[in-house]
């Protein structure tokens, strides 16, 4: 049985029923035999069939947001602007796809050669629960739009998600099993990829969730994508706008109840503007109401889990025992449900879990450096290379930084670190392989042919 439990009750929301292997593996072959229908469909009717599942997205948002703030805790405003943000996905790869696996002819010694992108076959999704239908949607709406068809594993807190989005696509009209959600834990993922159907897998979740996806799909050979966890590092240099940096740095660090894989998580501060930046940074976290998802006061819900709240408190806790200071918060509220306060932790040191870890929740590190080479060392001192960010008033000097100086998929002058349908998106280092959105993601799941024609 999967559970959704709301994370401000803890009480089950509503249960569901478990495929069986026999099941799933009905499930699989029927993905798979739509899709020699489906890959020879034109990327006219599969736009159409995409812009419907975007106006659904829309008309259905409010319902939606109220699903994920039942199954994982989420605001309601941030659960519609998740909805909309789906919807644009579909949108772009409507309007895109066709363009972006345009043939592009070679000049060689042939009367004509050239590449042409063609579809895998059947593609297996694992997903978070952090944001549990944009995930899915950045990948479903590229994968589908280019000919392949998809199934999903989605987190097993999330099953009212899964099933919701299963849904969205049969209601847009999509030809019946081009895209199914499997209602399995993680020990059938093993099956599934092995399962000959399968041709490569997508993994968005965390970096022993990837090793493990990766080994088996490795075994298999087949290719697969990696979104995994990230310890962003956000710069504030002497030379930065104080007040934007607060509060940029308290918005990327709280957004989701700080469980997002870009969340600003790690802030590193030249000591000349140390005192005044955690002062604002303090007044900006400090500011933040923390309570019901449904309440329209409520600028973060609860975490997803009691059990991950837990994790993270033993994380500050582990921090603190080790000399990191508690500024903010830092204490598991006398309340019912998986709440925890914004938190800031200083004097954050190397062998401390607030630095060498993911922080997978409200709480921020704040460490002192002497000089901009420092911020940098400390920044690229960690086995993750998702995001990253750098305030300065020297834009030059920020670029630099950004583009030369940062180890992470994503760099940020001046702003906190968002996803965006039109930029590549992922990591290096244990952040993961591959890249989602824009022209990139798209040709991930493509067989790059040569033609030759003599
Ligand atoms: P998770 O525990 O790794 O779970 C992610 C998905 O993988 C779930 O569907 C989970 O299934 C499945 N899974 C877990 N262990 C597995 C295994 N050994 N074999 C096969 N499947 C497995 O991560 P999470 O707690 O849901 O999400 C938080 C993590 O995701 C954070 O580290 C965050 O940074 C990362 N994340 C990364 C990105 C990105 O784009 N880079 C985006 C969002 C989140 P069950 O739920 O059934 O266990």
């Amino acid at each position: 049985m999967l559970k959704s439990i709301n994370p401000v009750t803890n009480e089950i929301v509503k249960t569901y029923q478990k495929h069986s292997e026999e099941g799933v593996e009905k499930i699989i072959n029927s993905v798979d035999k739509i899709w020699h229908h489906w890959r020879s469909t034109s990327f006219h009717h599969r736009g159409q069939l995409m812009q419907n599942a975007a106006s659904i997205l829309r008309s259905k948002k409010e319902e939606l947001a109220l699903l994920m703030a039942q199954e994982m805790g989420k605001v309601k405003s941030e659960g519609i602007a998740e909805i909309e943000k789906c919807a644009w996905v579909c949108e772009y790869y409507a309007a895109n796809a066709e363009s972006f696996l345009e043939n592009e002819i070679i000049a060689t010694q042939a009367s004509k050669s050239y590449v042409s992108y063609q579809p895998l076959g059947a593609i297996l999704a694992v997903m978070p629960w952090n944001f549990p239908f944009w995930q899915v949607f950045r990948f479903a709406a590229p994968t589908l739009m280019a000919g392949n068809t998809a199934v999903l594993k989605h987190a097993s807190n999330v099953p009212g998600c899964s099933m919701a989005i299963e849904e969205i696509f049969r209601e847009a009209g999509f030809p019946e099993n081009v895209f199914r959600s499997l209602m399995i834990g993680s020990p059938m993922v093993e099956k599934v990829i092995k399962h000959k159907a399968i041709k490569a897998v997508s993994l968005t979740g965390s970096t022993p969730a990837g090793k493990s996806v990766a080994a088996l799909a490795g075994a298999e050979l087949k290719k697969c994508v990696l979104e995994l966890g990230g310890s962003d590092p956000y710069l504030i240099l002497k030379d930065a706008d104080l007040e934007l940096a607060a509060k940029k740095c308290a918005a990327g660090r709280l957004l989701n109840a700080g469980q997002s894989c870009i969340g600003a998580k790690r802030f590193i501060v030249e000591e000349e503007v140390y005192a005044h930046f955690l002062e604002l940074f303090t007044h900006e976290m400090n500011a933040a109401h923390f309570g019901d998802p449904f309440d329209e006061e409520s600028t973060m819900g609860p975490m997803a889990r009691e059990d991950l709240r837990d994790e993270l408190h033993q994380q500050v806790v582990d921090s603190v025992n080790k000399g990191a200071e508690v500024i903010l918060g830092g204490e598991i509220p006398h309340r019912k449900g998986a709440f925890y306060p914004p938190t800031i932790l200083e004097n954050v040191q190397p062998g401390m879990p607030a630095y060498d870890e993911e922080l997978f929740g409200p709480v921020a590190s704040v460490i002192k450096v002497k000089d901009q080479e420092e911020a940098i060392r400390v920044a690229n001192d960690t086995d993750f290379g998702l995001g990253a960010a750098v305030f300065t008033n020297n834009l030059k000097k920020g670029e630099h930084i950004a583009e030369i100086e940062l180890e992470a998929g994503a760099c940020f002058v001046n702003d906190f670190v968002k996803s965006d349908p039109r930029l590549p998106f992922g990591g290096i280092k244990t952040s993961g392989f591959g890249r989602e959105l824009s022209v990139h993601g798209i040709k991930e799941f493509m067989n790059v042919k040569t033609v030759f024609v003599k």
